[in-house]
């Protein structure tokens, strides 16, 4: 699986659709200060599902839709496409190349598309799971990040191995059966409430 193109529209510094194409291997992107270089990996991060506007340099996520500038005046929806080669079928689908869409609206509204077709977030995380990208994943590291792993305590540390080894998708996948069955107890004993009462 490789990332193979990017597309932007309305994104950041993006306002018209711009197309990145990748190859599998190393991608450098240079560009002078202020042109919008790390705004590129913000859209990664972005379409990946990402909710903490801080983690792509903001205040509201508002602040990722083009917001206008002296030449332009501001858009109303962000979108960016993540396109992946799946030829070697490391993601969970049957499709050779797989998209992800992420749209916003000013209103706040998030629609999220695979191949074109509605889904939500969370599909976008199970589709991904296995791959060490998705969000609270650490395929993207920014400025500064290294500094905060290299000094973070032995519990953090901790997370980020669990992470690198695959632990961490079971941990959210029990968390989310250990919500589950909490919410089964509940209904158990509502059940149970009523059937008393009929007997
Ligand atoms: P450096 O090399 O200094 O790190 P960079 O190439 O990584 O810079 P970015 O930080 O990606 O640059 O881009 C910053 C530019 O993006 C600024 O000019 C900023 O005004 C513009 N920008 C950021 N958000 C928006 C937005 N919502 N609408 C319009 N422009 C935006």
């Amino acid at each position: 699986m490789y990332l193979k193109s990017l597309v932007l529209k309305g994104f950041k510094s993006f306002a018209d659709r711009q197309v990145i194409s990748l190859e599998p291997g190393i991608t450098a992107i240079v560009g002078p200060n202020g042109s919008g270089k790390s705004n590129i990996s913000d859209a990664v991060l972005w379409v990946l599902g990402e909710r903490n506007p801080k983690h792509l340099r903001g205040q509201a996520m508002e602040d990722v839709i083009f917001a206008g500038s002296s030449a332009r005046k501001s858009v109303g929806v962000a979108e960016v496409e993540l396109v992946l080669d799946n030829s070697d079928g490391t993601l969970p689908v049957d499709y050779a190349e797989v998209s992800l869409t992420r749209r916003m609206y000013r209103s706040g509204e998030s629609e999220y598309l695979i191949n074109g077709a509605p889904a939500r977030r969370m599909d976008f995380m199970d589709i991904l799971h296995d791959t060490g990208l998705g969000t609270g994943t650490h395929s993207i590291i920014g400025q500064g990040n290294l500094d905060a792993i290299l000094s973070s305590k032995p519990i953090d540390r901790r997370a980020l191995i669990e992470e690198a080894a695959g632990v961490l998708k079971h941990k959210q996948r029990k968390e989310r059966s250990a919500r589950k069955l909490a919410s089964m107890d509940n209904h158990l004993l509502r059940v149970k409430d009523v059937a008393a009462e009929v007997e």
